[in-house]
Order: structure tokens, then sequence, then C-alpha cells
């Protein structure tokens, strides 16, 4: 069994410049949260999600899917959204949406969410949804939006030439995605903490502004970090759809080994577990380790004097025995497309249903409904 954080050993590597918001805090509340929801899970409803943007690689897996998965088999109500609007926050075309799209289903099903059980839907889709936005984005300031971290470095690394709205209000977006179901817990990576800062901050303020007699209409939602909360790319940066330096899930085995092997590292021979002063090692050391269900420490302990090259060796074959399933069941699941569009529209249907009862419900607290 993966770790959840409260049991994994430390897996800081916070020395990339995506180190978020009160990480530490974070993780203390994360591992809080993991108590309650294994006591009482039907006190939470999960939303989180995905742009289709790219096939899933192991920063998802162990950033966010694997959790997902785990608190859905303990019965917390699950709902996955398909940012695909959000898609053109960074990229100037939506180039090979709807492949993008049943590819991430995919890794969805690979993975293990079960569309019996848990909701996949496109936020495209849901008009109710999208219609949030626009009292949301009245509770939030342009300094507010500006000083956000997340977005910051989105456009640091975005290549449009120059800031369009939608990336810049990409936090309220992505409040409205949350909300409109009122899920309380969201898993992800570190590299979202700020946003769902800024979705706190506007359930917050649309209650205090709007509700009738002091009953909440949204709650605050909270991050759920994982053992892996910021895992590196090849180059040594955070693994990304959009830096070239992902392991996909889908990946071959071939492939994975060759990603690994030309993985960065440093110039030091003894293998040593130092998230904060050897970032490229240690995320190679906890993805081995979290293949392993092992402690990282233990992993560098056991490879010490053999080096970063037996260190790549050990991590390609962890990863590919690891992924050996998930891919199998991918394949499987990719001879039937038909499935995936019947998921989708069930999906779309629920969702569709949550969204029109929120905005019936924020429209009746803005007096807004004749
Ligand atoms: P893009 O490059 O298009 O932004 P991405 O790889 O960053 O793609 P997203 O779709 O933006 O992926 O992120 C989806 C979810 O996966 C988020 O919860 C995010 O925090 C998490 N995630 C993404 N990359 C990592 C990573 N390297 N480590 C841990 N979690 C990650
Ligand atoms: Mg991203």
């Amino acid at each position: 069994m993966i770790p959840t954080l409260d049991t994994a050993s430390p897996a800081d590597t916070s020395a990339s410049s995506d180190a978020g918001l009160g990480i530490s805090a974070a993780r203390h509340r994360s591992a809080e949260l993991e108590t309650t929801i294994r006591q009482h899970p039907e006190r939470f409803r999960v939303l989180t999600g995905d742009r289709p943007t790219g096939r899933l690689h192991l920063g998802h897996y162990f950033g966010t899917l694997h959790n997902r998965v785990r608190l859905q088999n303990l019965g917390v109500e699950l709902l996955v959204v398909i940012a695909d609007y959000q898609v053109l926050t960074d990229r100037d075309v939506a180039d090979r949406l709807p492949e993008h799209v049943e590819e991430l289903v995919l890794d969805y099903l690979a993975v293990g969410i079960d569309p019996g059980r848990a909701t996949i839907f496109t936020h495209s889709a849901i008009p109710a949804l999208n219609q949030l936005l626009l009292p949301f984005l009245s509770l939030i300031s342009v300094a507010e939006l500006g000083r956000n971290p997340t977005v910051k470095d989105e456009i640091a690394q975005s290549a449009q030439a120059s800031v369009s709205g939608l990336m810049f209000t990409y936090p309220a977006h992505q409040a409205a995605d949350i909300l409109f179901c009122k899920a309380n817990l969201v898993p992800v990576g570190q590299d979202q903490l700020p946003h769902l800062e800024a979705t706190r901050t506007i359930a917050r303020r649309f209650n205090n502004r709007y509700a009738n007699g002091g009953v909440p209409v949204f709650p605050e939602p909270d991050a759920l970090l994982s053992a892996a909360p910021l895992l590196l790319g090849t180059d040594g940066t955070k693994m990304s759809k959009s830096r070239g330096n992902a392991i996909a899930l889908a990946a071959t085995a071939d492939e994975t080994a060759r990603l690994i092997r030309g993985a960065k590292t440093d110039a030091i021979r003894h293998i040593t577990y130092e998230p904060a002063t050897r970032p490229e090692i240690a995320s190679l050391l906890l993805l081995t380790a979290l293949c392993l269900d092992r402690d990282p420490r233990a992993v560098a302990e056991d490879i010490g004097p053999r080096g970063a090259a037996t260190l790549k060796a050990v991590a390609t074959e962890a990863v590919n025995e690891h992924l050996k399933p998930i891919r199998a069941r991918r394949a499987l699941y990719a001879k039937d497309r038909h499935r995936v569009h019947e998921i989708l529209q069930a999906g779309n249907g629920h969702a569709t249903a949550l969204a029109d009862s929120t905005l019936r419900e924020v429209r009746i607290a803005m007096n807004s409904l004749l």
C-alpha cells in the first residue's frame, strides 16, 4: 500500500521554484484530515481533476490520482472534472482536444477510478457551473489574482505572447469547478495550493456577503496532499505534461527506461535521501520508494555507493513493475472508445443536475431569482 502523508517519511522536494504557499501547514492539515476521512468517509465530497493537455504521468499518479482512488475505495463520493476550457489558459489552441479527453478517461479507468461510483465530466458541458464564475469574479480582486504564485508560475511557463484574461482569472474558474458541487476535499499536488486558497477565500466571502440567516452556501474546501506533492520530472523541475519532462502512465517499459536513464541527477556518487539539497536524487528515490512501498531513506541506503546509474536501474524496474497492471488495464479499456463516451455522458448529466441546483441556491441567496 502506498503511504499517505501521515505515514510517509518526509517527501519535501521544496527546493524547487514551485514551492507552494503554506506547504507545511497543508501537510499538517492533510494528516489530520486522513484520520477524519477514515472515521467518517460520508462527510466528504471530493472534486479534483486535470486539464486535457496530454497523457497523465507519474506526477499525477503519486500526486493526486492514487489519492482519488483510495478515497473512492474508502467510500468518499468522488467527482473528477476534465477541465477542457482551461486548456486555453496557456495554449493558443485546444489542440487535439477530443483525443486528450479520451486519453484522460482511459487513464482514470486504468488507475481504478470506477465510473459506477465516481462522476467524470467535462466542465465545458455544464452551463450552470460556468455561470458561477460571474459572482465569483466579483469576490476576488485584481491584486489578489496578480499575487497568486501559481498564476505567476503558469504565466512564466506559458508559451503565449501575452497574459490572457482566462489565465489571469484561473483561480476563479477553479473555484467554480470545485464549489459547483459543494466539494469539501480536493486531492491535489503542491502547485495547486494557492488556487485552493483562492477557492476558500471566494467561498468564505460569498457566505459572508450572501448567506441568509448565516447558513453558509459553500463549504471551504481543504486540499489533501499525498506523500509526493511535488514529483520532479527528468529535468529536475516539476513533472508536467507541458514541460516535456514527464513519464506517462501509458509509456512503454522501454520508453520509461530511456526517460529515467536520461533524468538529471547530481555530481555526488554516494546516494543519500536529502530532499532540500539533492532534489533530483530525492525525487527518484521517492518515486522508487512509492512504487515499492518502502521508505526512500531505506532505498537510498541500499544503493549507497553504487551511484546514480544503479538508482536509475532500480527506479526503472520499480516503476515498470508498478505500472504493469495499470498499463494492461489501459490497453483493454482503449479498445472500447464507445464506453468512454457513455461514461462522459452519464457524468455530465449528473454534474449538470448538481450545478443547476447550486446555481439556483446562489441566485436565491443573491436575490436574483424572481
Ligand atoms: P500542464 O503542464 O498542462 O499544466 P500538469 O502536468 O501540470 O499539466 P495538471 O493537469 O495541471 O497537470 O495537474 C493536474 C493535477 O495533478 C493537479 O492536482 C496537480 O497538482 C497534480 N500534479 C501535476 N503535476 C504534479 C507533480 N509533478 N507532482 C505532484 N502532483 C502533480
Ligand atoms: Mg499544471
